[in-house]
């Protein structure tokens, strides 16, 4: 095992602790180490999907069993329309028969969706428990695991329910990848794309750069990918843990994201569903004179060198995406806010604030046949 890469999260509010994320080949493997150092616990709970229980599982278990930990593994079915308060009561009542107590810890194991819906259920399960995110996706890796969002989607949109709840640390083991299939593999890059939009222009044209190498899942461009989109979620939850400020610039994209997301019946991966999204909100930015002309079209370069969609789907209306922004958490007053870039790697906020009021009828002129490949 190399000497992993560590990336503080320093939390502003006085009464949250800051947490560490921990990068490197092989750690999965030092994981009963690691948790006896960073979240000691008699016992653990890990949630996690079928997919991700039938392929670690067993080592899993058997590392902490190992170590002398009583581990308990509650695996629900796989894909983001289990992202549910149904699974969660699932979850929560087969650990209550478990006889899972305060004394136990919960490790959300896998991508976003065991990522979210564990650190729900590590949220509010007997008032919260200390948990640990050991993500298993490029996207829960780069970005969903840090930040302590948590919660699930109902059917009035995504992630409605929910609560901040800070992990104990972050442990990232890009070996895990080596099973992860090649569309999640793009769906996670699209988010690092997102980190190089809203922060750094260098990285994206890194990302750019070096788009055949990542896509062939080269172990160094994906160390390097997740230690630098990390660097940069940190730094922004850093400045704002409650997402009152500058953390909304991490939805950009998502705002058109959510709404696609939902109105294709999650048959749309996240990820797939940001690159879209980052390309219509760019161009609402260039519409409202607030985003430099030009940004939407170098987005979709990079975007499609990444083999990822670029425009909303055929049989969507513009009408049906923004009903479906409305019900977004991003909206106030009624109004839609969008978190707008200024240039690639540049945000731009409006007297401090970082959500943009659009109206209705300029997102509908964007959206208006933006369908299919332009
Ligand atoms: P996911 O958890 O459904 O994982 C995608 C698929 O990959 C699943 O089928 C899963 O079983 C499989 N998988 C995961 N790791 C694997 C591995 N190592 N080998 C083989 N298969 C593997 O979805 P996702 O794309 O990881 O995450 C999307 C979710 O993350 C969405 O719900 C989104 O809202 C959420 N998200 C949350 C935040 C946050 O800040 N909390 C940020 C971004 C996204």
């Amino acid at each position: 095992m190399s000497t992993p890469h560590r990336v503080k999260v320093a939390l502003p509010e006085a009464n949250s602790r800051g947490y560490e994320v921990l990068v490197g080949s092989g750690l999965f493997g030092s994981l009963a180490s690691i948790l006896s150092r960073f979240c000691p616990a008699h016992r653990y709970a890990v949630v996690t999907d079928d997919h991700v229980a039938e392929l670690y599982a067993v080592r899993l278990s058997r590392m902490l069993h190992g170590a002398g930990y009583r581990t308990d593994v509650f695996a629900f079915t796989a894909g983001e329309e289990q992202k549910t308060r149904e699974t969660w009561t699932l979850v929560t009542d087969a650990m209550m028969e478990a006889g899972c107590g305060r004394d136990t810890a919960l490790i959300a194991f896998g991508g976003g969706v065991p990522g979210d819906l564990g650190g729900f259920v590590a949220a509010t399960y007997m008032r919260g428990l200390p948990f640990v995110q050991v993500p298993t996706s490029l996207l829960a890796m780069i970005d969903a695991s840090v930040g302590g969002k948590t919660g699930v989607d109902t059917p009035a949109g995504k992630n409605l329910v929910g609560a901040f709840h800070q992990p104990n640390c972050v442990i990232i083991d890009p070996e895990l990848l080596s099973t992860l299939p090649e569309e999640h593999l793009r769906a996670g890059l699209a988010e690092a794309v997102k980190h190089g939009a809203i922060a750094d222009a260098e990285y994206l044209a890194w990302i750019e750069q070096e788009a055949d190498t990542l896509l062939a899942g080269d172990a160094q461009a994906l160390s390097r990918l997740i230690v630098r989109s990390v660097e940069i979620k940190a730094e922004i939850v850093a400045r704002d843990e409650k997402e009152v400020g500058p953390r909304k610039l991490l939805n950009f994209g998502h705002t058109i994201a959510h709404a696609i997301e939902a109105l294709s019946g999650y048959s749309l991966l996240h990820g797939e569903a940001v690159a879209v999204g980052m390309v219509e909100e760019a161009r609402i930015g260039e519409r409202s004179g607030v985003t430099a002309p030009g940004t939407s079209a170098r987005l979709r370069t990079i975007l499609s060198r990444l083999g990822l969609p670029t425009s909303l789907p055929i049989d969507f209306s513009a009408d049906d995406v923004i009903g479906r922004t409305r019900t977004d958490k991003k909206a106030r007053n009624g109004r839609v806010e969008y978190a707008l870039i200024q240039d690639v790697g540049t945000p731009v906020s409006r007297e401090g604030r970082w959500g943009h009021p659009v109206a209705d009828e300029t997102v509908a002129e964007v959206l208006a046949g933006a369908n299919g490949n332009r």
